[in-house]
Formats: C-alpha cells, structure tokens, sequence
C-alpha cells in the first residue's frame, strides 16, 4: 500500500491518501511556477488595499473565520485526520482549539501590540528631540508549511500576517494539500477579499517557486535540509525568512518529581500524533534513583493505548504519515537494538492494522552515541537514559545539534527554573511538556539548528512587520553642532561630545555647553 502523494506526471495532479487506510482522500492541483508568481503578483495588489484596512476590519474577518471554523469543526477535525493520521480528538485538541484561542488573541491584542511606541534616547530629548517606532506590514507572506501540524501552524501564521497588514500566499505540504485549501476556504467563507490568503497546492518544487516568486517574507516550517535551501535561494532576492525546524527535544527527569505525572507526560510527549511533532519527546533522561520506577510506569501506560484509524474517538495513537517516515522509525530502532539498547515495549509496526502503523515504543539503555538520540526519529519512540547529577543531566540534554523545546521535572520549583534557564532550546518548560506551541501569546523558535526567527506572540508579530523609526526636533531653531564646515573649534566641541555628553550624565554635559554655543556661533555666522 502506498499512502504518499504521487505526482501523477503528466496530468499536473497530486493525489492525498489517507495513511491509515490508503484510501483517496482527494485531488489536487500541482500549481505551475508560472501560477505560483501570478499568484504573488495578485496577492501584492491586494496588499495595497489590505494595508489600508483598519485593526477592527482586520478583526472583524478573523473573528467571523473562527466562526466558519467552529461551525464545521467536526468536519475539519476528520479532513486532518484523514489526510494524517492523527486521531480525530488530537486535531481538535492539538490544531483546531490552539488555534482558535491564537486567533481571538492576534485578532484582539495585534493593535495593541502594533502600537507606535516612543524611546526614549536620553541626552537628545534634552535637545528637543524626541523617536518613536511605527510598525509597518511587510507586504506578501509567502507560508511554507510541514504536514503534521497542517492546519494549525500555517492557519496561526496566517492570521498574525492578515492582522499585521499583509497578504498571504500559502503552499501546503504535499501530503496535507486538502487541509491547506480548507484555509483559504474558511478564509472565502467569512468574507476576505479575494487574493488576500490564497493557497497554492504542489509539492517543493511548488515552494521553491513561491521562494523564487520573491514574496516579503517567507514562513518556513519543516526539515532543517529544506531550511537550508529555502535560506540559500531566499538570499538571492534578500527576502528574509523564518525557519522553524527540526527537533531532539529532551524531558528530564529528577529524583523528587511527581514520577505518576512525569509518566504520564512522558507517554503524551513522546507519542502524542505518533510522535511526529517537532516538540516531541525525543530523550528522557532520568536520575538513575527512579529510572526503573519511572520506566515501569510508562510501559504500563504505554499498554493501555489503542491504536488506529484516527476516525475513532477512543483511538490515541494514529497511523504515522508517510512510508518514508515510518523507514526512519525502523532505521532508529535498529541502531538502539543492535547498540545494546532494550525495546521495553513496541519496537515494530501494528502488524494488525493495514496501514502505515508504528507501535509505541519504550528504549532503555539508551546513550547520546546512539543515533536515534542523536537524529530527529519523528516517530513513536521514547529513549530513556540515566543520569547522576544535575550538571550531567544538563550536559547530556544540551550535546545536541537541535534546541526547540525541553522540560524539567521536580518539585523543586527554584532547581526547575536554574536548570531550565541552563538548557539551550527556544521553549524550556517545568512540569509541563510539549503544548506551548498552543500558547499563541508566547514565542516559538529554536536555538542551534531547530531554527531562525519566532512564529507566535510579540515576537513572532514583530517577525512580520517593518519598524520605521520616526524622530522629530520640535526646536528647529539652531543649526547642529555636527554639521559642515569643519574647524578647530568644532573639533574641540565632538572631543567634548565624546567626553561629556556620550557619557549620560547630565551634569558631565553641562560642561560641554559653553564650548557647544562657541560652536553653534561659528556656524551661524
Ligand atoms: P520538509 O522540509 O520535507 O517539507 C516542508 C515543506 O517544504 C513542505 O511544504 C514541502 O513541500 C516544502 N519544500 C520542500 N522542498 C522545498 C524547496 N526546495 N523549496 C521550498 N519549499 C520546499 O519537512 P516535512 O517532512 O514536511 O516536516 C517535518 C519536519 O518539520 C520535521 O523536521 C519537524 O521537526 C519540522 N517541524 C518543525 C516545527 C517547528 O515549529 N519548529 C513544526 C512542525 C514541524
């Protein structure tokens, strides 16, 4: 059974498969690089007009696209299930509920957010001078997605776009296309303007066209190798970009944590949508004291799942995505067994089910050489290790490539914080795990190579705006000090700059001013 998309050459068409049956879940368009600059080009035209628009217009779209969203969510929540595997009440709690909340959030706070901010710039203002920030939109948001969050992420940075005054152009990842139109649907469906959020469907040739179209900004969200090449063939249009990679992420356990919880987190992190997040649970390392209790727990929970066709309400672990994912899975568990790592539980596909199924598994005995502790599996696995102190604990977590997210587990809430603040990742959680992507008020982006920029919160808006510096003199009377021609005396008044005003001191300054009327004399004369 093949459950990938194919391009059917020839026939310009991509077919999506649902990767639990292998059924056809629809057809679709392989957009043309042609249409791919047409689109641009249209959505640039509308930006003139969107830019325009007030927040409470801006506001009033999202709002009423939550609306669309909540009157067929039950509807949306079996398209994501269908085109990935996920469980059906995992794409309403992990994509359609996160989002909702991101979207009344941006929808409510981006004026807010945006507003002209004066500075303060110390001595200057003394002189009559005062700054202040405007933040302007960039233009086209060109957003290139990955298919395990394929509603959410790309939707959620739509949204932060429109409301900063953009315009968006969308390519959806190739397995997840029907999910990405469903946006630009929703987006239809409660009013937008036609061109603001239009959604091209292919696979990467698709996105290097839309990278090549030269949009404002382009969103980025998945392999670290794709990252490259998008960074690579961005620069040659300067267009910036946002990177959201890869992840390793690591879950460290100590001895005096809620080991029931800590357990309990542990199985939701590392195999919540088939582990195929890029915050998942990917290492736990736990102090050597409450491995083996901590271990017996995560099995006993790791049994009691079942595993499916994500249709099923009571279904917690889905099919994983494509054949190419789940080979990875295989490739990893090899290595941990034959580097003498044990399979505690799972460590095979669900021979009972037809498609493209992994069972949870649980590794003991895992090591940082080995190399599914090293690559991102982006599967159903959860490698545990040991560890005797802190500062181990600290440096095993942190020898990675990657640094999206981590969590640390204890009842010492001060140790938490310390080790928290220790570990090189974009997101560090305390007794918590994985779902602060679902926090849209917060920032999200990696350290190392998990990626460049932030996507959500003040950052991730800051990310998709251009701020102009406006500064005034409200006493234009004078000439400055600086100005042409040079002379002996404006060489001695900058060697009193230097000394006196660059230090900040307003007294120190005082002693400036005489020289600096001798000076302003000299130019007026
Ligand atoms: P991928 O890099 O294969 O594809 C991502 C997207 O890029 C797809 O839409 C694809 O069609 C497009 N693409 C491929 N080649 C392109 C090119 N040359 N130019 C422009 N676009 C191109 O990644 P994937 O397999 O879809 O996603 C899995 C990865 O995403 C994992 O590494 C995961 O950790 C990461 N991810 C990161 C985050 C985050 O927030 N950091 C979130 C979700 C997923």
């Amino acid at each position: 059974m093949s459950a990938v998309i194919e391009v059917k050459e020839g026939q310009d068409e991509l077919v999506s498969y649902d990767p639990a049956t292998g059924a056809e879940v629809g057809r679709v368009k392989q957009t043309s690089a042609k249409e791919v600059a047409e689109a641009v080009a249209r959505s640039r035209e509308v930006f003139h007009l969107w830019k325009k628009t007030s927040f409470a217009d801006r506001k009033a779209l999202v709002m009423k696209a939550r609306e669309v969203i909540l009157a067929e969510m039950d509807e949306i929540a079996h398209l994501i299930s269908a085109e990935s595997g996920k469980p059906f009440g995992e794409a309403i709690s992990m994509e359609i509920a996160p989002v909702l909340d991101l979207m009344q959030y941006f929808a409510r706070k981006a004026e807010k957010l945006l507003k002209p901010k004066s500075i303060s710039i110390g001595l200057y203002a003394l002189l009559g001078r005062s700054s202040k920030i405007v933040y302007h939109p960039l233009g086209v948001v060109g957003i290139i997605p990955a298919w395990n969050y394929p509603f959410s992420i790309p939707l959620g940075e739509a949204v932060m776009a429109l409301m900063a005054g953009n315009t968006v152009v969308i390519k959806p990842s190739e397995l997840t296309p029907l999910v990405g139109l469903k946006i630009g649907e929703i987006f239809a469906r409660a009013g937008a303007p036609d061109g603001l959020v239009q959604v091209v469907t292919g696979d990467g040739r698709t996105g290097a066209a839309l990278v090549e179209a030269a949009p404002d900004k382009i969103m980025f969200t998945g392999s670290v190798a794709t990252g490259k090449k998008i960074a690579e063939a961005a620069a040659k249009n300067l267009t910036s970009v946002v990177l959201e990679l890869g992840g390793k992420d690591p879950m460290i356990v100590f001895e005096d944590a809620n080991l029931e919880l800590a357990a309990g987190a542990a199985v939701w992190g590392a195999f919540c949508n088939s582990g195929q997040s890029c915050s998942s649970v990917e290492r736990l390392y736990v102090h050597e004291k409450v491995a083996d209790v901590l271990t017996r727990k995560i099995v006993e929970r790791t049994k009691a799942l079942k595993q499916g066709v994500g249709d099923g309400e009571d279904v917690s672990i889905g099919a994983m995505s494509s054949e190419r994912q789940i080979a990875i899975v295989e490739d990893h568990v090899e290595d941990f067994r034959a580097s003498g790592a044990r399979i505690e539980i799972g460590g095979t596909r669900n021979r009972d089910l037809e498609g493209l199924f992994y069972e949870p598994t649980v590794i003991t005995n895992a090591h940082n050489d080995m190399r599914g502790m090293r690559e991102e599996t982006f599967g159903p696995t959860l490698p545990i290790a040991t560890f005797r102190t802190e500062e181990e604990a600290i440096k095993l977590a942190n020898d990675s490539e990657f640094g999206l997210t981590a969590s640390v587990w204890t009842r010492d809430y001060a140790k938490g914080k310390r080790v928290a603040e220790k570990i090189e990742a974009g997101s560090v959680c305390v007794n918590e795990v994985l779902y602060t992507h679902g926090i849209g008020q917060t920032p999200w982006g990696g350290f190392k190579n998990s990626g460049r920029g932030r996507t959500h919160g003040r950052e991730g808006l800051m990310e998709l705006v251009q701020p102009q510096h406006i500064h005034v003199n409200r006493v234009a009377l004078l000439p400055d000090a600086w100005w042409l021609p040079y002379s002996p005396i404006a060489v001695q008044t900058f060697r009193g700059f230097a000394r006196y005003f660059a230090s900040g001191s307003i007294f120190q300054t005082a002693k400036l001013l005489p020289q600096l009327w001798k000076r302003i004399r000299e130019l007026m004369k």
